[in-house]
């Protein structure tokens, strides 16, 4: 009985018990998240060497009540072990479709497409093509301004689903830009059967490009491998005016990152758009 005791103590340690509290009212905070409208996307601008902005990523964010805005590196890679990111990835597009019907209507914004993240479990439901069809027709978005943006480990697996998914979007007009490149496992070989658009070059080979020769090596060899393959490059996490410059350089036309703009609320976002086109 003592045994026993000493077991039932320690299956209640109050360590034990906070870890595993956090989890689960994490799980179910997620889900009063998305019924209470906490989520919510900013934008961050994408733009060309002489600032004109082409476009926004569109990154989630979550308000929540008591810990304020919660980034999603805290919460995404739960809500993809548990399947709450088929919900939230669906209200992502959803919201992201709506914003681009908006901007339809607006002269100054009507030019943008938006890049939306879809993580691998979303992409690999059976259902994945007919969601994205339906909200782009009930939102009314115009389907050539929408990005998808996908991560190596979405495509590593079943090449030929994959290609059958991203060409019946791509027969709508919808773009594919491959995110992270490099982090990942996928060949080349491999990569040059995809129908893609564009080829993120990951702010971890942009961070320190001009101190580490071999993310400098990587960086070009990834403009060179696009331009070789006829896709358009984009690099992200560009701080300084010295790494955009050094990235121009090498053959990169396309930029994002905190020299432009940090990830905006969307009246923030139109008044960079109004501010940057009367320059
Ligand atoms: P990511 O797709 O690689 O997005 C780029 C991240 O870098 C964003 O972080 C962005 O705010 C940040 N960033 C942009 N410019 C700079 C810069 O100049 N310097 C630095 N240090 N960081 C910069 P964020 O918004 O915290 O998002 C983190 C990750 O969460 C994203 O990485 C993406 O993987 C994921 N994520 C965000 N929104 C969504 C979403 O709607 N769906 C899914 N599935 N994942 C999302
Ligand atoms: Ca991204
Ligand atoms: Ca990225
Ligand atoms: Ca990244």
């Amino acid at each position: 009985a003592k045994l026993a005791g000493r077991n039932t103590l320690r299956f209640f340690d109050p360590v034990m018990q906070a870890r595993v509290s956090t989890r689960a009212e994490l799980e179910s905070a997620l889900w009063v998240g998305l019924e209470k409208e906490q989520f919510l996307l900013q934008y961050q601008p994408q733009v060309l060497a002489d600032g004109r902005i082409t476009g926004a990523e569109a990154l989630l964010r979550w308000r929540h009540p008591e810990r304020g805005m919660v980034s999603p590196a805290e919460f995404i890679p739960l809500a993809e072990e548990n399947g709450f990111i088929l919900p939230l990835g669906r209200w992502v597009l959803e919201s992201a479709c709506a914003q681009l019907a908006h901007w339809a209507h607006d002269a100054r914004m009507a030019h943008l497409s938006v890049a939306v993240n879809v993580s691998a479990r979303q992409f690999r439901q059976d259902a994945f093509v007919a969601e994205v069809i339906e909200i782009l027709e009930r939102s009314g978005a115009n389907p050539a301004r929408l990005k998808i943006e996908l991560t190596e480990n979405s495509l590593v697996t079943d090449i030929e689903g994959v290609i059958a998914k991203m060409a019946a979007l791509k027969a709508r007009g919808v773009g594919f830009l491959l995110d992270d490149f490099g982090t990942g496992y996928s060949s080349l070989a491999y990569l040059k059967r995809l129908p893609l658009d564009q080829i993120k070059i990951d702010q971890g080979f942009v961070r320190d490009i001009l101190v580490d020769p071999n993310d400098a090596a990587i960086a070009k060899m990834v403009i060179v491998l696009a331009d070789s393959l006829g896709l358009a490059v984009i690099a992200e996490g560009v701080e300084t005016e010295a790494q955009r410059l050094f990235l121009e350089q090498q053959g990169c036309v396309a930029y994002q990152g905190y020299l432009f703009s940090r990830p905006l609320a969307v009246p923030d976002l139109e008044s960079l758009v109004d501010a940057s086109q009367r320059l």
